[in-house]
Parts: C-alpha cells; sequence; structure tokens
C-alpha cells in the first residue's frame, strides 16, 4: 500500500508525456494588463477577472503575476475558486461576484473573501459568521440592472437597503451592476440606461447613510467602449487574455492586446492515403488526391471542438494544413500534402502563430459558433499549462 502510494506520482513524473500542451505567456498577460491600464487612465482601478481558472489561462500563475504587476483587486465567480488563490498566497480583496451558497459564509470570513450579495438571506448569513469570529466583514452588493440575471432589481433596492441596516457585523464597500450588451454599440440607449438606473440605486444607498468605496459596472467592452461607464473600478477579463476579438467593438479606438494561449501538439504517424479513401468516424471526409495524412494527439476531451471537423486548419512547419474527418475524442487527423518536408514528431500549431500563419481563438469561435472565452475556458486540465 504504501510503496503503491509512493509510487505513483514518481511513475507519472518521470514517464514521458503526450507532446500537447497549452503554453500561457506571462509576458503577453502583463503586456495586457498595462496596455488596457493605461488606456483606461488612472483614475479607474482594474480588477482582474480570474474566474473559471483566469478563462482556462491557469488562475494562481495568472494572479500571481498580475498582483506583481500591481493589480488591486480579483473576481472571481466561487468562494472555492477565491480559496484555491489564498492557499496560494494571494492576499489582495478578492470579489466573489457569484455570491456563495449557504455554508460557505464561514470559509468566506476566515479566507478574507469579499462576497457579493443579493439577498436579506445572505446578509444574515455573512452578519452571523462574522459576529461568530468577531470580526467585522466587507461585501459589495450586486444590483440587476437590465442584465436580468443576478442581483437585486434596481426597483426594489429601497426596502432592501432599510432591511440591511439591521446587520451590524457586515459592511457596504461597494455596489456593482453587470451590462448586458457593452459590446454592441447599437445598443448604447439601453447600456446608457442601465448606467441611470446605477447612479439611481448608488443615490438610495448614499442616501440611506452608506458610503460605497467602489462603483462598478463595466466589463471588457464596457470599460474599453464606454468610458463615462467606469466609475473608480472595472472588472476585466478578456481583454487581459487578449481575448478582445469578438467582445471589442470593431469601430472604435481599442487598446492593443496579444493573445496568451496557445495550444501545441506533435505529429504521431503519418500515412500515405490513396486517392477516394474515407477518414475518421461517420466518414465525413474522402480525400480527392493521394494524399499524406498526420494524427495529432489531441481531440474533443482536451476541449478541441468537434464542431470544428473538416473546417479548421491548423499550423504545420509554418504552412497551414486543413483538418480532415471528424475531430474524436483524443485525436484529430490533418491532411499535410501541402506540407513540406514533413516528419513525425513536428510541431502542429493549433491555437497561435508562426511566422507567417496565425489562428486565433476568435478563428476557433467564429467556426463553432461561439466566443472566444468559451474555447479557453474550454480547454481541459487533461492539457497542461506550461508557463513562460
Ligand atoms: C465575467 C465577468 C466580468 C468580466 O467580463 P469580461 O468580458 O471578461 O471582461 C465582469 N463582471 C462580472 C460580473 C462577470 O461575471
Amino acid at each position: 500500500m504504501f510503496t503503491e502510494t509512493l509510487l505513483k506520482p514518481t511513475m507519472l513524473k518521470k514517464t514521458r508525456k503526450r507532446p500537447t500542451i497549452a503554453s500561457i505567456d506571462l509576458e503577453n498577460l502583463a503586456f495586457n494588463y498595462r496596455s488596457v491600464s493605461s488606456f483606461i487612465g488612472d483614475d479607474t482601478d482594474i480588477m482582474a477577472v480570474i474566474k473559471a481558472d483566469a478563462y482556462g489561462h491557469g488562475s494562481v500563475e495568472c494572479a500571481k503575476r498580475l498582483e506583481a504587476e500591481g493589480v488591486k483587486w480579483f473576481g472571481v465567480a466561487l468562494p472555492e475558486e477565491g480559496i484555491e488563490l489564498r492557499d496560494a498566497g494571494i492576499g489582495s480583496p478578492i470579489l466573489c461576484m457569484g455570491g456563495f451558497w449557504p455554508g460557505q459564509e464561514t470559509a468566506i470570513v476566515e479566507s478574507g473573501l469579499t462576497s457579493v450579495i443579493f439577498s436579506l438571506e445572505h446578509a444574515k448569513l455573512l452578519d452571523t459568521a462574522a459576529s461568530r469570529k468577531r470580526s467585522q466583514i466587507n461585501y459589495h452588493v450586486k444590483i440587476d440592472t437590465g442584465m436580468g440575471r443576478l442581483g437585486i432589481r434596481y426597483d426594489q433596492v429601497q426596502e432592501f437597503v432599510v432591511r440591511l441596516k439591521e446587520f451590524s457585523h457586515i459592511k457596504l464597500d461597494g455596489v456593482m451592476t453587470h451590462f448586458a450588451a457593452a459590446d454592441d454599440l447599437s445598443e448604447n440607449e439601453f447600456t446608457k440606461l442601465q448606467a441611470s438606473r446605477f447612479d439611481e440605486v448608488v443615490g438610495v444607498f448614499i442616501g440611506n447613510g452608506y458610503q460605497p468605496s467602489y462603483l462598478d459596472l463595466a466589463n471588457s467592452p464596457g470599460a474599453i467602449a464606454h468610458p463615462d461607464c467606469r466609475r473608480n473600478l472595472v472588472r476585466l477579463g478578456g481583454v487581459l487574455y487578449g481575448l478582445g476579438g469578438d467582445v471589442l467593438p470593431h469601430s472604435i479606438q481599442t487598446p492593443q492586446l496579444r493573445p496568451v494561449m496557445s495550444i501545441s501538439s506533435r505529429i504521431s504517424q503519418l500515412s500515405t492515403v490513396r486517392t477516394g479513401e474515407t477518414l475518421g468516424y461517420g466518414r465525413t471526409f474522402t480525400t480527392s488526391k493521394d494524399s499524406v495524412i498526420a494524427m495529432v494527439p489531441i481531440g474533443y476531451a482536451d476541449g478541441y471542438p468537434r464542431s470544428l471537423s473538416n473546417s479548421v486548419e491548423v499550423i504545420v512547419n509554418d504552412h497551414l494544413a486543413p483538418v480532415v474527418g471528424r475531430i474524436s475524442m483524443d485525436w484529430t487527423i490533418i491532411d499535410v500534402s501541402k506540407v513540406p518536408d514533413v516528419h513525425i514528431n513536428d510541431e502542429v500549431v493549433l491555437l497561435g502563430s508562426t511566422s507567417s500563419h496565425a489562428v486565433r481563438a476568435e478563428d476557433l469561435a467564429a467556426i463553432s459558433g461561439t466566443i472566444a472565452y468559451e474555447i479557453t475556458c474550454g480547454i481541459s486540465t487533461r492539457i497542461p499549462r506550461v508557463y513562460s
């Protein structure tokens, strides 16, 4: 028993691994932070949103680098994501933007997390947990000004504020809301309406004697496309990871951004296939000529979407090569007939760039009918993140 548990990790470490990796360029992450931060100016603080493992980029490594760059706040969705960061030594304020589940309030107090709340029940749970620890804890209140998702409705704030006064162990530190369509300039009127509802709500809090330190509305598109909505804090995810392409309007001036994640693998097998043969599950591809076909060890279990089958290209030796046939759970087939001097073990870039070509997360997203965020979030933990 003892030797077995001792042996396992050692065996894993010694074993040669599959060459499929996600490279995370922390220099580019830092570049994006500095670029966005100078675009936004000194009057507004930045909360780096690193929920969902930093959109698949690895929250601990990203947080460490961003904290070293001077980021003041981190935003996560779940308290457990915040606890992971505390365990890794992140000391900056962390906001749990999705609130917490009953039973998590003690962990929030003990880990020094800040939670949003949007119900009196949650206010009471947090207040009780804080009083048990004989402390006072900050919270941010989340207002629904038109997103139609989480938050206290903007038109029901008055009664909420009055009842909040019952709780003496929690302190209002921020008021926030979230935009529904800040990326779409044709929705500008609605974005403005959300901002004006927010201002009214803030007025109600102030009228009742509250003095929130932070007022925040804007996500990436809000902060870049709507300068008048920045207030003193913006919550940025996508732009930090260089994923501006499909969340920032194209007609406006935007900060320079660089992609942070790239995904590469290597050719495991090469075969020559005659014209008229079919490749892969469902026989969805038939060769129209004699072809050189390469197997790449990545599949939809790794988060390389099956919906890209027969419709995307990868880069081999600085040449584009099409994915042919269905992407399966562990394997992708590519046609390298037009790639000169191709060999087993040659690098295959599925996301990222070489000197002549680039495949962006936005490109993969457009083909599979989603946004770049879903692509990077979906890269599974089976692919190791390698930081540089
Ligand atoms: C995810 C999230 C953000 C970040 O949005 P981006 O478009 O990635 O900048 C901001 N605020 C809230 C409440 C979020 O859930």
